[in-house]
């Protein structure tokens, strides 16, 4: 989903704003997992849902909808359908648009991001992350329904002012 809202209104979203993060089956087969992991803990995002899954065909084709037609469209569901997902909810201040710009951008994403520093091409780049609220509203029903945990966040007084 193509986002419209400006980049800094979303960096003061409530501390209570969650993302979709998907690790990728590249991601899972180069034992990336937990690296990518540790990227958002280290930065104090909390983590409140994860669960590994061989994605069915339809829920990829849902995912990208936005994408059916394009050219590398089929390739898409293919290298996503290829392999496990890990697939993750986020919480945090920000989280959406900050957890953009630490995996890096689609193409030739910028060193000392998670595309960046891991990954050459825009057709393995490892990591998946909602670009917009209603788009991960939407991913977050769409690959776990109302699952998460809420639990306190012990060190949230040490993370934000
Ligand atoms: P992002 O994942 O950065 O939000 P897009 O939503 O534009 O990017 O594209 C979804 C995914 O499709 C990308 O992460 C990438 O894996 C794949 N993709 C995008 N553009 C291309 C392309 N030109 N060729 C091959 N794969 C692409």
């Amino acid at each position: 989903m193509r986002c419209v809202i400006a980049r800094t209104s979303q960096l003061h979203a409530s501390l209570t704003q969650t993302t979709f993060i998907a690790v990728k089956p590249d991601g899972v087969n180069r034992r990336l997992v937990g690296k990518i992991i540790q990227r958002f803990e280290e930065k104090g995002f909390q983590l409140v849902a994860m669960k590994m899954i061989q994605p069915p065909r339809e829920l990829v084709e849902e995912h990208y909808a936005e994408h059916k037609g394009k050219g590398f469209y089929n390739g898409l569901v293919d290298y996503l359908c290829g392999g496990p997902v890990v697939a993750m909810q986020w919480k945090g201040k920000g989280v959406i648009a900050r957890s953009r710009a630490m995996m890096g951008a689609t193409k030739d994403a910028a060193p000392g991001t998670i595309r960046g520093d891991f990954s050459i091409e825009v057709g393995r780049n490892l990591v998946h992350g909602s670009d917009c609220a209603e788009a991960a509203e939407r991913e977050i029903k769409l690959w776990f329904g109302e699952d998460k945990i809420n639990y306190e966040d012990a060190c949230e007084k040490w993370i934000y002012e």
